[in-house]
């Protein structure tokens, strides 16, 4: 079999890769081995405003510019809606919070997305003595449904294998590559936190986190908004919503604990007063780089090997604009921002 490229990893920054390769007519063959799932349990919101300090995220809005259309894309492909907008309220915990808001609310970047004007009202259940500030234009991606779309979308043309990929049997030439009965001009790397597995790639400093959520049922939480205090509590429809997220630094499976779901639950139980059930507890490992920024670019070495990855806490933002930074550098020879190219830790490649 002959391909242009090879994929390894079908989270959201494999999705946004072979999207692209998928709309320039360009082969390939993904491989997925469901090793990682950050991008199946993760909230899946976009916001381009950080929410501790009120102060924009790096690039968000034109990552939002590219991002929107991107999902929108994916909904009319698949008939399906995976974008819903959702307004967050953010509980302010002070007087000098509220002040912040409004101070932060006349920067030219985020007028379109922070009210300038304090939420007084009173929601059963939601404790909120100082109020609330409130951001539109934001959203939630059903990230989960458009994985499970795509993977299938792709297994009925052939082009998914659902196999871990294995380093040692990758062949290297001048101008391809070849895996087992597999021939391709290029191969992209995006395993997510799958990276220190990756012999050629694992020189790349992540610095990954995990994270776990619950999902709860509150009939009596009458909100159709995300709810930011010290966890955010995010509507999924149907007295659902989604509680999270914890960070840990060490713990480097994949699995829920105990000692995360009690963090989330004490946290959501200091503003949540309403009862609840707990019906499902995920987690996952988000991969975070050192610096927080994204990793795009060729091997220094081997130039058929590239990567996509370092998507840390905002893949949905990133994933479209990063995915389309690579293909254009691939394939129409436009440099990558500094800022996100891997170039930036070619001194820790020993190859
Ligand atoms: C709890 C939590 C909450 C989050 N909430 C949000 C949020 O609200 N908004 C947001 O934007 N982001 C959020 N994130 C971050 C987001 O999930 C990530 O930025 C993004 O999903 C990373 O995508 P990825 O494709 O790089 O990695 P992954 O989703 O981990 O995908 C990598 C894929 O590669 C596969 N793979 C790895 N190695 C191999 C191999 N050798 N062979 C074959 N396949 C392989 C894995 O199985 C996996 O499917 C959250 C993350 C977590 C954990």
């Amino acid at each position: 079999m002959q391909v242009d490229y090879i994929i390894v990893g079908l989270g959201l920054a494999g999705l946004a890769f072979t999207k692209e390769l998928d709309k320039n007519k360009k082969s390939f063959i993904v491989f997925e081995d469901h090793s990682q799932n950050s991008s199946i349990v993760a909230g899946g919101m976009y916001n381009p405003v950080i929410l501790k300090r009120f102060t924009p995220v790096w690039n968000a809005i034109e990552q939002l510019e590219i991002a929107v259309p991107f999902y929108e894309e994916l909904e009319k492909q698949f008939n399906k809606k995976y974008d819903f907008k959702v307004n967050i309220y953010r509980i302010f915990k002070s007087v000098e919070e509220q002040n912040n808001w409004f101070i932060a609310c006349d920067k030219p970047l985020l007028s379109n997305y922070m009210v300038s004007q304090l939420i007084n009202k009173n929601f059963e259940g939601v404790l909120a003595a100082n109020g609330f500030g409130k951001l539109t234009n934001t959203g939630r991606i059903d990230t989960k449904a458009l994985l499970e779309d795509y993977r299938n979308y792709l297994a009925e043309r052939n082009l998914l294998k659902n196999e871990s990929f294995e380093y040692a049997e990758l062949k290297i030439n001048d101008e391809s590559v070849e895996y087992k009965n597999i021939k391709a001009a290029k191969i992209i790397f995006c395993e997510g936190f799958g990276l220190p597995k990756n012999p050629f790639f694992n020189y790349l400093p992540m610095q990954e986190a995990k994270g776990e959520l619950i999902t709860i049922l509150a009939p009596k939480l009458n909100v159709d908004f995300l709810i930011k205090a010290s966890v955010f509590v995010l509507p999924l429809g149907d007295n659902y919503f989604k509680v999270g997220a914890t960070f840990n630094w060490k713990d480097k499976t994949k699995l829920p604990t105990e000692e995360g779901k009690q963090e989330l639950i004490t946290k959501l139980e200091s503003f949540i007063t309403v009862p609840y059930t707990i019906v499902e507890h995920t987690a996952g490992i988000r991969p975070t780089v050192k610096d927080r920024r994204p990793l795009v670019g060729k091997h220094p070495k081997f130039k058929n090997l590239a990567i996509l990855n370092g998507l840390g806490t905002r893949g949905v933002m990133i994933a479209p604009v990063a995915a389309k930074a690579l293909y254009n550098y691939l394939e129409e020879k436009v440099e990558i921002d500094k800022e996100i190219s891997i170039d930036r830790f070619q001194h820790l490649c020993l190859d």
